[in-house]
């Protein structure tokens, strides 16, 4: 049975598996907060749906529970950081509340946080910054099974490697570019196969590296017990941004890059390098503010093309999905909400649809 849930009641519920599964009340709420927030801004793939995966993670041993960050280097304007495989949505929030202080006093800061578990949608560090007026931009690893493609080859080497670049603009909502660096997310492939569906050329690899429209190869191991991959966004260029995410996010900090066989643990990691800008700092923030909202004026005069409504910025469809979904609340497949209501069932919570 899927079903539409409001914001609050999945924030209650998926709180109460984090805290039975380990955590602080308060870490709980902040996991379940942070996932009910992708929900809502229109990315179901990182949303309440990892909750399971999380529950794992934990009674698996690499997910630790209440958690904080290490300070491992700090010089003022460069601080290197270990998330000590505490959740994502507690060690990143540290991680971003320790850089802004930095970029507001020095101006910019330079920060690598390894070793923490899954940060969720990073969109949601660059909001932190762009809302004190920083440019805040963030290149990540992921260690798990890896799901893409190199360009070129023929098997999967790395994970979806996501990139994010928030710019804050003067008088409005900021650009927010935040994106996996694979053409499609692993999740959508999920639901796709699920309901049965094929995916447009160019997104996938079965398991002989040959092109495919069958999502399935990427969610069920095929004939050889291998799976297929997927491939990056934009051919060889998408691939470069993967590779360079993988040597910021995993090399630089720290936290490790994947050069191994797949294996079948639910624990994933991430890697993340950020550059925080203060523009006031930099002496240009007049002519910024004038200068960038001038050229999103301008994209936005730009008459829609063939199948489009207008110009959008970055940013603005997560932005609009949380209008809608706040006012009508958040539909959950029924085999995302079957999943929550079995991972509940691991650390002892009987989940509900009509409540705990
Ligand atoms: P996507 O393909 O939906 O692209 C999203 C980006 O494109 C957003 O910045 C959005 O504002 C912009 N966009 C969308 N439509 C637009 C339009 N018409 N005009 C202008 N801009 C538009 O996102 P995705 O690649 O599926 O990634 C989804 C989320 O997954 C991201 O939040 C990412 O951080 C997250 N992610 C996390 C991990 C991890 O390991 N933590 C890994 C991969 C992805």
């Amino acid at each position: 049975m899927s079903l539409t849930l409001q914001a609050f009641q999945l924030r209650t519920q998926v709180a109460a598996v984090i805290a039975a599964a380990g955590s602080m009340p308060a870490e709980a709420q902040q996991v379940a907060d942070n996932l009910v927030l992708a929900n809502l801004s229109g990315h179901d793939s990182h949303g309440v749906g990892m909750t399971p995966r999380y529950v794992d993670a934990v009674l698996e041993g690499g997910l630790k529970p209440n958690t904080g960050i290490a300070v491992r280097v700090d010089i003022g304007t460069m601080l290197a950081l270990d998330g000590q495989r505490g959740y994502g949505q507690i060690v990143g929030v540290q991680a971003m509340q320790l850089g802004i202080a930095r970029a507001k006093q020095h101006g910019s800061c330079i920060m690598t946080l390894g070793n923490s578990h899954h940060l969720g949608r990073i969109g949601h560090f660059a909001e932190m910054a762009t809302a004190q007026g920083l440019v805040s931009m963030h290149f990540v690893n992921v260690l798990s099974r890896p799901v893409v493609a190199p360009w070129g080859g023929g098997d999967g080497r790395f994970g979806t490697n996501p990139c994010c670049i928030g710019i804050p603009l003067a008088g409005g909502d900021p650009f927010l570019l935040d994106f996996a660096t694979s053409r499609v997310a692993q999740g959508k492939m999920r639901v796709a196969h699920n309901k049965g569906e094929r995916v447009p050329p160019g997104h996938l690899i079965d398991e002989h590296g040959a092109p495919t429209d069958d999502p399935g190869v990427v969610v069920v191991p095929q004939s050889n017990g291998l799976f297929g991959a997927l491939m990056t966004f934009g051919e060889h260029k998408g691939y470069g941004m993967a590779v360079a995410c993988e040597l910021l996010g995993g090399a630089l900090t720290g936290g490790g890059t994947w050069h191994r066989p797949a294996d079948t643990a639910r624990t994933v990691l991430n890697g993340m390098l950020t550059v925080l800008i203060d523009p006031a700092k930099l002496g240009t923030q007049a002519s910024f503010e004038v200068e960038a909202r001038a050229f999103v004026d301008w994209l936005r005069q730009s008459p829609p093309g063939a199948g489009f409504e207008a110009v959008q910025i970055a940013g603005e469809p997560e932005r609009k999905a949380r209008a809608t979904r706040e006012r009508n609340g958040i539909w959950i497949d029924d085999a995302t909400w079957g999943e929550i209501v079995a991972a509940g069932a691991k650390v002892g919570v009987a989940v509900s649809a009509d409540g705990l």
